[in-house]
């Protein structure tokens, strides 16, 4: 590990080996329960039995591994149990593509796509977004340490002021509709909008149903196309399958990564109105854009979790059990003025500073639990467990990280 480039590897101080479920193993037999899951990557938990299952029998079979894309009968099953079990339920009218490996990729082609419809440069964003590492996404990304990795300034995001980020108190919309105004109706109005209904890497920050509402009409009066990032809160993260839902908006443009593959092998899909279907053949190609083994476990995961209406449930459930445990912790007096907010299965618990956050992090882990942090300044504990994670693993994970807030 020590020839590892200085770049960035998560600091717990052990190394992994093994992993099944809600628990990772390190290399001395040490468990440790996972509130993290591959950072969103493993909605379904690590090693999941079933798709295990699939994974195997279709490599035992020979089936394809590769991930260029061309047509095969793992991408053929895949499209018709997303369309089954996704999209067709819920009424979404979709193309999907496979834009890459990773999420980022997802994001860089929703960009790409959204500049040559409406053939503009501008990208409205918001404050604390994470988007990704490349220089498009990195540009409507609202972390100036992550955009100065780029060593040149990035320009065509126009950041704007995210719901959840300072409460509510901004002003609804003010700002944004001052910038409308002065960009007029011309070229320098920007092609689309793009947002995070909880910003997974900013703190956990929610938005109101009723600005992601309010965000939505605002650029369908204006022609901007409104690309809704589900990269982390999608899969069910939320509850529902896409965690625009229960606001009522359909996003013109949706990316999703993570846990679309199941089973934590890469893969991405950026979904677009049909009318926007307007790259010629191989105007946005690359090697890795259909990683077959990603598509059995995809599949198995929809067949699996998707296909009644009970994953929701079960995951607003256990997000109740979460809530009830985080407000103890903060009106306990240990919690030092901590403040918690999430939906479904994503929770942050927020304390003053950067020190204490991490330190209840290092302390979770010598009890044996993994959580880590997120926000601005990494002020915030992050929990993502898996939605397959039991109640008496949530139970234990939640107790862990009480004692753990109580002794630092
Ligand atoms: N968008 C969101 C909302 C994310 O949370 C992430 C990663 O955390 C990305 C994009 C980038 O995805 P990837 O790391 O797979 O490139």
């Amino acid at each position: 590990m020590e020839s590892e480039v200085r770049s960035y590897c998560r600091g717990w101080p052990v190394v992994f080996d093994r992993a099944r479920g809600s628990h990772l193993y390190d290399e001395d037999g040490h468990a440790y329960l996972d509130f993290f899951a591959g950072a969103g990557a493993l909605n379904y938990g690590h090693n999941n039995p079933v798709l295990k299952r699939a994974l195997l029998d279709y490599i035992e079979r020979d089936g394809i591994t590769h991930g260029l894309d061309m047509s095969t009968t793992a991408k053929r099953a895949f499209l018709e149990s997303f369309q089954n079990n996704v999209l067709r339920p819920r009424d979404l009218p979709y193309k999907v593509m496979f834009p890459g490996p990773t999420g980022t990729n997802a994001v860089e082609a929703a960009l790409k796509l959204a500049r040559k419809v409406k053939g503009r440069e501008a990208v409205v964003s918001f404050t604390n977004a994470f988007h990704g590492m490349s220089l498009g996404a990195l540009a409507v990304t609202g972390n100036a340490f992550k955009r100065a990795g780029a060593g040149i300034p990035l320009v065509h995001g126009t950041p704007m002021p995210f719901d959840g980020y300072l409460d509510g108190q901004v002003p609804d919309f003010l700002w944004f509709e001052r910038l409308l105004e002065d960009r007029g109706s011309g070229l320098n109005r920007p092609a689309a909008v793009i947002v995070e209904t909880v910003q997974g890497e900013g703190g956990i920050n929610v938005a109101r149903m009723e600005w992601l509402r309010r965000l939505s009409e605002l650029c369908r009066t204006h022609d901007m196309l409104l690309i809704v990032d589900d990269i982390q809160m999608g899969c069910g993260r939320t509850g529902p399958f896409f965690s625009f839902e229960e606001a009522g908006i359909v996003p013109d443009i949706v990316t999703l990564s993570k846990s679309i593959g199941g089973y934590g092998l890469p893969m991405s899909l950026t979904l677009f109105r049909p009318e926007l279907d307007v790259w010629e053949p191989g105007e946005h190609n690359g090697t890795f854009r259909g990683n077959n083994p990603a598509f059995v476990t995809a599949t198995a995961a929809l067949e699996t979790y998707w296909a009644d209406g009970q994953m929701e449930k079960q995951t607003l459930a256990r997000g109740e059990q979460v809530e009830q445990a985080l407000s103890a912790i903060c009106e306990e007096g240990a919690g030092h003025g901590a403040r918690y907010r999430g939906r479904g299965l994503v929770w942050g618990l927020e304390f003053a500073d950067r020190a204490r956050a991490s330190a209840v992090c290092a302390r979770a882990f010598e009890l044996g639990l993994l959580v880590e942090t997120s926000g601005p300044v990494g002020e915030v504990v992050k929990l993502l467990p898996a939605l397959t994670i039991s109640p008496d693993e949530l139970d234990e994970g939640l107790r862990i990280l009480a004692r753990a807030v109580r002794e630092t």
